[in-house]
C-alpha cells in the first residue's frame, strides 16, 4: 500500500516508521528536502498548499493523509474525496477554533465559554460577555501557544489586541484546571473504534513539555470516551483523532481537537500494545485496529530547542530516545524520549530526576 503523506515533519517520520513493517511505503509532499520525513522515505518537493501538487501527489498513492492539518481547502480540491483520510470535512472544522468550539457544542461536548471577536468593539462586548480572565486567540493556524494571550486585567486588554488585532479571533474563558488530559482515539474504515488510555499532559508556555501515561480515573475516562465517540461518529472519521481536555473538579472541558496522530501520544510507540502512528496507518489504509492498551507505566518528554547527548540519555534503564533530524533553533521540537517503569510512582520519580537532569544539560523544559 502506497500513503500519501502531505508535510514531512515528525509526526510524518513516525508514521513512516511505523508503516515500514506493515509494507507501507510512504510518499511525503514537503517545501525542501531537508526534513524529518524526507530522511527516512521518498519526497515530492513543492508547496503543500498547491493544488497541482496535492493532485500530483495522490495520482501516485492508494490514500492521502496529513502530518500538518492546516493545508487549505482549495489546494485539496482536486483529489477525490475518498482518496482523503481522514476525512476533508474533520481537517476544515479543526483549522477554525470557532468551528470546533461550535461542534463540541453540537455533540454536546463540554467548551469554555467562547465568542468570535472580528473588532475591538467584539472584544469590549466578548469581556463583558465573558469577564475576565480570559484567552484571546487567533481562530487558524495558532499551535504550541502561538496566536494567543491571557488577559488576567483590563491592563491587558489594549497589548493583547494590538498584538493580534487583524485577524479573526476568539476569546475564551480562562479555565483555572485542575490538569490537562488528551485522548487518543481511532476509527477504522468499518467503523471500529478504540481509544488508547487517558494521558496527563504539562504544557509551559503553550508547548507540550511531558506527558504521563496512563492517567487512571475511571469517571473522566468515561466522559473522555463519550467525547470521542460523538465526534467520531459524526465525522464517519477513519484514522487517529486526538482531544485535549481540561480537568476541572471531575468534569472534562474540550479545549481542541488534532485530526491526525498528536504528540501526547508519543508515549504509545513503545508504552501501548500498537503505536498511534501504526493505528493510523492500519485505519486509513482499511486494516483490523490493534490494540490500545499501555505496557506498564510511561512518560514522555519533548526535546524542546535543544537536543541532550544520546548516550547521556541511554545511561537511563529503560529509556527510548527519539531524534527527529531536525536542525536546533529555540522552542523547536527536536525530539523526545519516553521512560516506562512498572509502577506509576516508579515513572513520576524517575521522571523527576531525569527532567532535572536535562535541564543542566540546557534543554527548555
Ligand atoms: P491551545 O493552543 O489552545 O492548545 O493552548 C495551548 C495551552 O494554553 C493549553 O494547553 C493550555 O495550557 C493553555 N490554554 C489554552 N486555552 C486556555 C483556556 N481557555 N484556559 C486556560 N488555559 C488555556
Amino acid at each position: 500500500m502506497k500513503v500519501g503523506i502531505i508535510g514531512a515533519g515528525q509526526l510524518g517520520r513516525m508514521l513512516a516508521l511505523a508503516g515500514y513493517p506493515l509494507g507501507v511505503e510512504p510518499l511525503f509532499l514537503d517545501r525542501t528536502s531537508n526534513t524529518p520525513g524526507a530522511q527516512v522515505g521518498k519526497s515530492l518537493i513543492g508547496d503543500i498548499a498547491d493544488p497541482a501538487k496535492i493532485a500530483e501527489l495522490a495520482a501516485l498513492v492508494d490514500v492521502l493523509t496529513f502530518d500538518w492539518e492546516n493545508v487549505p481547502s482549495k489546494a485539496r480540491e482536486r483529489v477525490p474525496a475518498a482518496k482523503i483520510r481522514p476525512c476533508v470535512r474533520a481537517l476544515e472544522v479543526s483549522q477554525d477554533r470557532m468551528h470546533e468550539k461550535t461542534l463540541f457544542r453540537l455533540l454536546d461536548v463540554p467548551t469554555a465559554e467562547f465568542a468570535a471577536v472580528d473588532s475591538r468593539v467584539d472584544l469590549d462586548r466578548a469581556l463583558g460577555q465573558i469577564g475576565l480572565p480570559a484567552v484571546l486567540k487567533t481562530r487558524v493556524l495558532g499551535y504550541d501557544g502561538k496566536g494567543q494571550a491571557v488577559l488576567r486585567t483590563p491592563a491587558d486588554v489594549d497589548a493583547a489586541w494590538e498584538k493580534l488585532q487583524g485577524k479573526p479571533l476568539i476569546l475564551e474563558d480562562f479555565v483555572a484546571f485542575d490538569r490537562e488530559l488528551s485522548l487518543i482515539g481511532v476509527r477504522g474504515a468499518k467503523g471500529a473504534m478504540a481509544y488508547y488510555p487517558l494521558a496527563e499532559n504539562v504544557h509551559s508556555g503553550g508547548i507540550l513539555r511531558y506527558t504521563r501515561a496512563p492517567f487512571r480515573n475511571k469517571a473522566l475516562e468515561r466522559q473522555a470516551e463519550r467525547h470521542m465517540r460523538n465526534v467520531l461518529r459524526h465525522f464517519e472519521y477513519i484514522g487517529v483523532l486526538a482531544i485535549e481536555f481540561f480537568a476541572v473538579r471531575g468534569r472534562l472541558i474540550a479545549n481542541e481537537m488534532a485530526p491526525r496522530v498528536h504528540n501526547s501520544g508519543h508515549w504509545t510507540i513503545e508504552g501501548a500494545t500498537t503505536s498511534q502512528f501504526e493505528n493510523h496507518l492500519r485505519a486509513i489504509c482499511g486494516l483490523e485496529l490493534g490494540g490500545t492498551a499501555p505496557r506498564g507505566h510511561s512518560a514522555m518528554i519533548n526535546f524542546i530547542g535543544r537536543l541532550p547527548s544520546v548516550a547521556c540519555a541511554l545511561e537511563e534503564p529503560d529509556l527510548h530516545f527519539h531524534d527527529y533530524g531536525k536542525s536546533a533553533r529555540p522552542g523547536r521540537k527536536l525530539g523526545h524520549c519516553t521512560l516506562m517503569a512498572e509502577t506509576a510512582a516508579r515513572r513520576d520519580a524517575r521522571l523527576k530526576s531525569l527532567l532535572r537532569k536535562f535541564r543542566r544539560q540546557g534543554a527548555e523544559l
